[in-house]
């Protein structure tokens, strides 16, 4: 540590990216899209590399009317981050004053988040594996919720979250829907009736674009001015020209990305199948991965096994509830053989 570091930060535990970046495995760890990104993203991106010379839109405007049309809301209820996790980012920066609480088995970024922004909170237990919408009223905190939850992959409905919102309603509630796509029910039409809801969505699942870092968060327009002000006080042109093409392109291509949707769900519902016929306990997932345990082998035993073989799924050791547990990215058919291949062979 140099001593130019901020007291403040020197104890920081910063989220975990080294288990994850490893090109030469399958990898089943980290939640990517198996399949390329559109087509017609190669070709405009390379007309695009003409105009780099210039800054990039701050305001991500082509962007905003294509997503804006798609979800018949105004462009000025967008706001785009680099990543989700951008967003995230500025919603603890900013809208967290009163202390955050989100559920103790989520996306681990949010306490990273919180730890550096010095947000007081609180994690809401789960039951059996589930949240429980009645442990988030009142609260008096900023709630994040990911829905459907990671790792775990389960979702709730519209009317659980409804209740949320309405036990709540001084307090922001985030909605992290990064993995809506695969088939919960999004929140966004709740936008029109709720000044207190805010809708986080990606291009890195659904739309096979995780390497350009695109995000971005719905809400009504005072929440996303705000927002908006947080952004270009910090990084104005955080959506590089580049990425703004790729995710136009991707949005103009939306029946490739419907097509990867449908093949990744019945992918999903296959090896749901197998994994249980291989003797384990699948938690049902509307998500692009699966969470399952093994009902003689322990979580950190799958994963050698299946690493050993060049194929990499994602183990959590923290916290006990799911040490045993295993999470396993959907492939591409291809890929699902081999792992089942390789369990089958090892847990014979
Ligand atoms: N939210 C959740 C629940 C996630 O699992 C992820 C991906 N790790 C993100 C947000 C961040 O996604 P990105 O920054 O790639 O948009």
């Amino acid at each position: 540590m140099s001593k130019f570091l901020n007291d403040k930060f020197k104890d920081i535990t910063p989220y975990s990216t080294s288990d994850e970046i490893n090109y030469n495995v399958i990898r089943l760890n980290t939640n990517e899209s198996p399949y390329k990104p559109s087509k017609l993203i190669y070709e405009r991106i390379n007309n695009a590399i003409d105009n780099l010379n210039f800054y990039s839109d701050p305001d991500c405007n082509k962007l905003g009317e294509k997503l804006s049309g798609m979800f018949n809301i105004n462009k000025s209820q967008i706001l785009f981050g680099n990543g989700s996790d951008e967003i995230l980012n500025f919603i603890f920066t900013a809208m967290c004053q009163d202390g955050a609480a989100f559920p103790n088995i989520t996306y681990s970024f949010y306490k990273v988040l919180a730890e550096v922004h010095g947000v007081n909170y609180k994690l809401i237990p789960l039951q059996n594996f589930k949240i429980v919408p009645e442990n988030y009223f009142n609260l008096n905190r900023t709630i994040f919720i990911a829905n459907p939850n990671a790792p775990t992959g389960l979702f709730l409905s519209l009317s659980e979250i409804e209740k949320i919102l309405i036990h709540n309603s001084n307090n922001l509630i985030v909605i992290d829907e990064a993995y809506i796509d695969f088939g919960a029910e999004s929140a966004i039409k709740l936008i029109e009736k709720f000044e207190n809801i805010l809708i986080v969505r990606t291009f890195s699942k659904s739309r096979s674009l995780a390497g350009a870092r695109l995000g971005f968060c719905v809400g009504n327009e005072n929440l996303i001015n705000d927002l908006r002000n947080i952004k270009n006080s910090i990084a104005p042109y955080n959506i590089n020209a580049l990425t703004q093409v790729a995710g136009l392109a991707v949005l103009d291509d939306e029946e490739y990305t419907q097509k990867n949707l449908i093949e990744i769900c019945n992918t999903r519902e296959k090896v749901y199948n197998e994994l249980n016929n291989l003797g384990f306990n699948v938690l049902e997932s509307k998500t692009n991965f699966l969470f399952a345990r093994h009902e003689n082998f322990t979580g950190q035993e799958i994963h050698n096994i299946l690493m050993r073989n060049n194929i990499a799924v994602r183990h959590f050791t923290k916290p006990e509830e799911i040490s045993n547990f295993i999470r396993i990215t959907i492939g591409t058919p291809d890929q699902m053989k081999l792992m089942l291949e390789v369990l089958k062979n090892a847990l014979r």
